[in-house]
């Protein structure tokens, strides 16, 4: 069996006995959404391993039971694994109306792992529309860890001022209090991390309309908290040697962020779709990635074609290992999904096109999987 060389030594273990009737169905989905997490998948006769950088995992079946075991050699990563898992099961096995209930370590645990609760310390406005907020917390180590570059954010509301944190559930998963104390979640991306000083930036684009996300970094001043749950995401590869991305101004943080940690020998080409030349920013970028900015000039957000047909309209070079980024708006991210996967025939581990906003509703990608892939 392959495994990850740096899997630690795994002596925490837990296990949760599901009814999964229909496992057989959904278990290539699981196998997919796990491996993008990094998952080494090693199937069995009565059942599938999965080694993880960061601990292990295996779903074993027996008469429509299926015995789903996580093991780790720390903690947190005990905690990763299972939210994973459940989450993976969650998702796919609907069907089954999961009930996971974990046994064996930190099963008694109801503090959530993937939870701080964060104070705003600086506010900088970079451009009409893009605000960066730094908001510090403590113990911020895992941010930088599993790959994920995004967090959900919990933001209080006019409804809820003063919201309840979630918990940690008996299914590994974050419980939540009733709806007349719930935060409401977004999705943002972690700009900058600084893990010693305890505090990260994120970029919020300001956007008209009734928000939440929006509306709370319009109006937070420094000493406002918000809750936050991380890191979330699919990790993209960091060593293939030629990018093509594509952006407007949600997925301009991530894209920044990793044109700042790509390798410098890195090639491609990136398009950045802005409201208008006031939005440009200077991106840091090591990279040799070509960067073209598409300003709408007066185009709506979510209107503007040009993004997209300039990504499709990109040749993928023979020979390199490539992968393809995306994040914008549903409409636009749908459409290079289906192109890549579709028309060009890429596979899941070359290309990730995330729908970070739906002009056709609030919230979204905020509470679920989180961005499709
Ligand atoms: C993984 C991920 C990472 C993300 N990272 C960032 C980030 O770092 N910075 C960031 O600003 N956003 C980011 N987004 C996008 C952000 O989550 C959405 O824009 C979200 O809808 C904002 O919530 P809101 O409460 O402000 O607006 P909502 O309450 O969700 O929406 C209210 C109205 O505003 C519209 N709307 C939402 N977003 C926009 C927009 N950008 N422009 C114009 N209209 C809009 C909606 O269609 C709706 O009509 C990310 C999304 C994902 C999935």
């Amino acid at each position: 069996m392959s495994v990850h060389n740096d899997t630690p030594t795994p002596d925490l273990s837990s296990k949760a006995v599901v009814q999964l009737q229909h496992l057989a169905e959904y278990l290539d989905q699981i196998e997919d959404r796990l491996q993008s997490f990094r998952a080494i998948a090693t199937r069995r006769d009565d059942g599938i391993d999965f080694a993880f950088p960061f601990g292990r995992a295996s779903f074993e079946l027996s008469n429509g039971q299926v015995e789903i075991r996580a093991r780790a050699g720390e903690r947190d990563d005990l905690a990763r694994i299972k939210d994973l898992l459940a989450t993976a099961v969650q998702v796919y096995g609907k069907q089954d109306s999961p009930q996971i209930r974990w046994t064996g370590d930190f099963c008694e645990e109801t503090k959530l792992p993937q939870f701080r609760e964060m104070t705003v310390m600086e506010i900088t406005q970079l451009t009409p529309a893009m605000r960066r907020i730094r908001i510090a917390g403590a113990d911020l180590g895992r941010f930088a860890r599993f790959g994920g570059m995004h967090i959900r954010m919990l933001f209080p509301t006019s409804r809820v001022p003063q919201p309840v944190w979630p918990t940690l559930g008996k299914n590994g998963l974050a419980a939540w209090p009733p709806d007349d104390r719930r935060p409401t979640p977004r999705a943002y991306t972690i700009r900058r991390l600084n893990v010693e000083a305890g505090w990260m930036d994120v970029d919020f684009v300001l956007h008209s309309g009734d928000s939440v996300g929006s509306h709370w970094a319009e109006t937070a001043l420094p000493g406002s908290t918000v809750g936050i749950m991380g890191p979330v995401g699919r990790p993209v590869p960091m060593d293939a040697e030629w990018y093509l991305m594509g952006a407007d101004e949600t997925g301009l943080p991530a894209l920044s962020r990793m044109l700042e940690t790509l390798p410098a020998s890195t090639s491609g080409v990136a398009f950045v779709e802005v409201a208008d030349e006031g939005e440009v920013i200077h991106i840091d970028n090591r990279t040799s990635i070509e960067v073209h900015w598409l300003p709408r000039n007066g185009t709506a957000a979510g209107m503007d074609k040009r993004l997209v047909n300039s990504v499709m309209a990109v040749k993928w070079p023979v020979g390199l290992a490539c992968f393809g980024w995306f994040a914008a708006e549903a409409e636009g991210a749908s459409i290079i999904r289906n192109y890549w996967r579709t028309e060009l025939g890429l596979g899941r581990d070359q290309t990730l096109a995330a729908s970070y906003w739906d002009r056709m509703k609030a919230g979204s990608m905020a509470t679920g999987g989180l961005a499709k892939a």
